[in-house]
């Protein structure tokens, strides 16, 4: 097609309303739906955001329309105000004022009391009976122009306004006379052009068209991308432009301009929060130049415009349901309101002022789900850095486990553990590895230099709710001098930093922190998103603490319990190592009856905590070399022993465990002999594995009268022959148990999907299982074939600032092809199985859009980290209701 169809560039304000905000920007489809509901505002037109892209679109050349558009909407407007841009009676003024469609406070441009000049300037005094505000308008306007159209650079005429203060001895502007406003205007004429090398234009259309093109030109300032980028909002949106009608708040001592919140954003209370400045202009109050009044007290000074602007904020607070922010300016004791949005506030905020109005009866519980962001109840959660900290921070990586910690550095896990006990700690790692455990436990806070979201770090901080911050950039870690550096800062143990690991950030010193706060709002709310839920919510616990932390947390039971970790214990290691060397079946039984009673007391533990609820026990998945010294090391200790010479059955030990690091030594291990295929090598270990479940919930049972709904799951299986193995080697296992100890016990089996196969074969493996649960880690990593421990340290962020992918696949769900794995996964398995229950257990189970998907792919439940409970539950109501939508 040659022809292009005609886009509306302009709308006149009568033409809006609040659901055009693409089009008119937020502030310009509020100023409209304020016009319609009868609200007084400045009479005006809006320049679209499609004319800003187009803008942008050709270079920075306007539309072949917009300008003979914007002429026709000044001339309806003129006539409606009986008034002329630049005439020499009744000259109208106006404000160009930016209105993105999401509001980015304070990023972009404004110009106000454009259309006055030499000529204009007299008739406004005379008009308003007031010359010191005519030229007070007309100084502010020549700044501001120059400023935002110009590119001047603003402490030139801040300057020349400070000195002529102090020439005056005069501390505010209002104290200047109008002799000193005129000397000031000259002044600033010099200023313009001494900077400009010409004049400014003196065609107040001109000027016009030049203050549109500015408003578009900010839309690209860096600061304005910046922003953007950290809020997640589109570079190709453009922002739109309001053109309106000025009305004064500098007109005198009955004019004030002013914010307000119809509740305070800090803590959502229901109260008069906001401010104003007698005989100014907007500019005024934000800028601090001038300090402004509490509103309350504007009752006293403009009654009347202040009792219209009470009933104002609580009209506009009902008509959009929400807490507003508003922009007013009283001219002459006449009120009129220039902006209108949802206040940002704080997430403590946002839950209460969600829950008032619940209770005021002005929201649903169901809207009022829809308004709080899951981020929000996420920060409530964990110590936050005190908000007013005003510091930068000095580094910056993944947000990797949320909360922020406050902690002397140290480098290795031994000292974190040893210093850990009495003082703060920050463990600093290039990466953390399982024999790191003992010091993440302690520590406060994690930090690593490699990694990513689901690095080792990252699951195992996320799980014990400690802070972490992953994959830092830019840091270098010296161990044997135990020293840290950033940029050109050198840290040494001991010194103090903070990490947040909410955002990723790091600061080179210590911050206050303020506690979580899971108030009753956050609790009521919680509770209202439990009513509505379909989805079950679990959680991953390895130990009775975290089983207990789950339940408190609102876990329907335990859908991962990973038993590596109870292998990885110090006090276990020997017998584990034991069971790994032995070299016969014989040898090997007897250092797996040495495991079994260990592992029996922390099953014991988990299950006293849930009794009556569900725990799915995974069984034995990482690789054996994983409880064995690395090769490298193991090798350097044989050959200093046969340097030295040392005691031959020191060496000749040494030599054997070599021998099996060298045997058991993958290349790719996360691809090696995990999971199944382990217990289908040593069949030893999952018997001993569910003797000791079963021991465990039968002494549960016995001790309390009551024991948990124990489930056994067979992890990473591909073929449905490994789990029709491993199914019969549990059962005659609990079989045999329940036998001898004369009880009956329920033990479904199950197994996890997470490798394509599986998914594949789901019909096959569906006959050999009780449940399914999808372990999303890896079918992540297998699915789009990317090691989690290697990618998101290296090109995976690539890929996301580059928008090759929308965000971390092993953060929130890849939907199309691993989410696609997963609803092939169902649909097979349940066409085997029709009701076969699924669970998710990978690390997106805790993660808002990707439990949105698991709702409408009909999983049975989410299972995550215990402390990342309260945002599933919140998140799987959501989903219910986006999916009534
Ligand atoms: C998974 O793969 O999603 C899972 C839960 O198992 P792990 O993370 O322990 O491999
Ligand atoms: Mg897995």
């Amino acid at each position: 097609m040659s022809e292009t169809t005609a886009t509306k560039f302009l709308y006149d304000m009568s033409e809006g309303d609040a659901s055009m905000k693409t089009i008119l920007g937020g502030k310009g489809a509020n100023l409209a739906e304020m016009k319609r509901l009868g609200i007084p505002v400045p009479d005006g037109f809006t320049v679209s955001t499609a004319a800003c892209v187009a803008t942008m679109e050709a270079g920075g050349r306007w539309p072949d329309d917009l300008w003979d558009d914007t002429g026709a909407a000044l001339t309806r407007l003129e006539e409606r105000t009986g008034r002329t841009l630049g005439g020499s009676t009744a000259p109208l003024l106006l404000s160009i004022r930016s209105g993105a469609v999401f509001s980015m406070p304070g990023m972009m441009d404004t110009i106000l009391n454009l259309g006055i000049s030499d000529d204009t300037v007299e008739v406004l005094g005379a008009e308003a009976d007031n010359p010191r505000f005519a030229w007070d308008s007309y100084r502010r306007f020549l700044q501001m122009y120059g400023e935002v159209v110009e590119g001047v650079a603003p402490h030139v005429y801040e300057d020349e306004l400070t000195s002529l203060k102090a020439r005056r001895g005069v501390a505010q502007d209002t104290d200047l006379s109008i002799e000193d406003l005129q000397e000031l205007v000259a002044t600033f004429k010099d200023v313009s052009r001494r900077e400009l090398g010409r004049d400014l234009p003196s065609d107040p259309r001109e000027q016009l068209r030049r203050a549109v093109d500015a408003v578009f030109s900010s839309w690209d300032t860096p600061r304005a991308r910046v922003y953007r980028k950290a809020h997640g909002i589109p570079d190709n949106l453009g922002t739109a432009v309001n053109v309106m009608q000025m009305v004064f708040g500098n007109r005198g001592e009955t004019s004030a301009t002013g914010v307000c919140f119809t509740r305070n954003p800090s803590t959502g209370a229901k109260e008069l929060y906001g401010e104003f400045l007698l005989n100014a202009q907007g500019e005024d109050v934000v800028s601090g130049i001038r300090t402004p009044r509490e509103l309350s007290e504007m009752e006293e000074v403009l009654p009347t415009a202040y009792a219209q602007l009470i009933q104002t904020m609580h009209d506009l607070e009902m008509h959009y349901k929400d807490m507003q922010d508003i922009e007013f300016t009283v001219e002459e004791g006449t009120l009129y309101l220039l902006q209108t949005r949802n206040g940002k506030r704080t997430a403590a905020a946002a839950l209460k002022v969600a829950r008032d109005m619940v209770e005021e009866g002005v929201l649903t519980r169901e809207e009022a789900l829809v308004r709080i962001e899951p981020a929000q109840l996420d920060q409530l959660l964990h110590p936050a850095i005190d908000p007013d900290h005003g510091r930068s921070p000095i580094t910056r990586g993944l947000p990797a486990s949320p909360g922020a910690a406050v902690g002397q550095l140290v480098f290795d896990a031994d000292t974190a553990a040893e210093r850990g006990v009495s003082e703060p700690v920050i463990l600093v790692r290039y990466e953390t590895t399982p024999d790191d455990i003992h010091g993440v436990i302690v520590a406060q806070g994690v930090l690593t230099a490699h990694g990513g979201m689901t690095s080792h770090a990252a699951v195992v901080a996320r799980g014990m709710g400690r802070p972490c911050v992953a994959g830092a950039q830019g840091i270098r870690i010296n161990t044997a001098e135990r020293t840290l550096t950033i940029g050109g800062t050198v840290f040494h143990e001991g010194d103090v930093i903070t990490l947040d690991g909410s955002t990723g950030d790091v600061y080179g010193e210590g911050l206050e922190l303020v506690p979580p706060q899971i108030n009753e709002d956050f609790s009521a709310i919680v509770g209202w998103a439990d009513e509505i839920r379909r989805l079950g919510v679990r959680a991953n616990a390895d130990t009775g603490e975290d089983a207990a932390k789950a339940r408190e947390l609102g876990a329907e039971g335990i859908g991962l319990c990973r038993t590596e970790h109870m292998f990885m214990a110090s006090d276990r290691l020997p017998a584990v190592r034991e069971m790994i060397l032995a070299d016969s079946e014989e040898a090997r039984a007897e250092a797996l009856a040495k495991i079994l009673p260990m592992q029996q007391e922390d099953f014991e533990a988990i299950f006293t905590q849930m009794r009556g609820l569900p725990v799915t026990v995974r069984l034995l998945d990482p690789p054996l070399h994983e409880f064995l010294p690395d090769l490298v090391e193991q090798s350097l200790l044989v050959q200093r022993l046969e340097l030295t010479g040392g005691d031959a059955d020191e060496l000749s030990s040494a030599r054997a465990l070599l021998g099996q690091v060298k045997r058991l030594h993958e290349q790719n291990p996360m691809l090696g002999t995990r999971g199944c295929r382990l217990a289908m090598l040593y069949p030893e270990i999952p018997e001993m594995q569910t003797r000791a479940i079963v021991r465990a919930a039968l002494a549960v049972r016995e001790r309390h009268g009551e024991t948990a709904g124990v489930e056994i799951m067979i992890p990473l299986v591909a073929f449905a022959k490994e789990l029709e193995v491993q199914r019969e080697v549990v059962e005659r296992t609990v079989a045999d148990e329940l036998a001898a100890a004369g009880e009956e016990l329920d033990v479904p089996i199950g197994t996890m999907i997470e490798l394509p196969r599986a998914v594949i074969v789901a019909d096959q493996i569906a006959a050999h299982a009780d449940f399914f649960s999808f372990g999303t880690n890896d079918l992540t990593q297998t699915g789009i074939g990317i090691s989690r421990d290697d990618a998101e340290g290296g090109f995976l962020s690539a890929y996301v600032s580059d928008e090759v992918i929308p965000s971390n696949p092993f953060e929130s769900i890849d939907r199309d092809g691993v989410g696609g794995l997963v609803q092939i996964g169902i649909e097979r398995g349940r066409a085997a199985k029709p009701g076969l229950k699924m669970g998710v257990c990978g690390e997106h189970g805790g993660d808002p859009d990707s439990i949105a998907l698991f709702e409408e792919l009909g999983i049975s439940y989410v299972s995550c980290s215990p402390f990342r409970l309260p945002i599933a539950r919140f998140a799987a109501a959501r989903a219910v209701l986006s999916t009534k939508k």
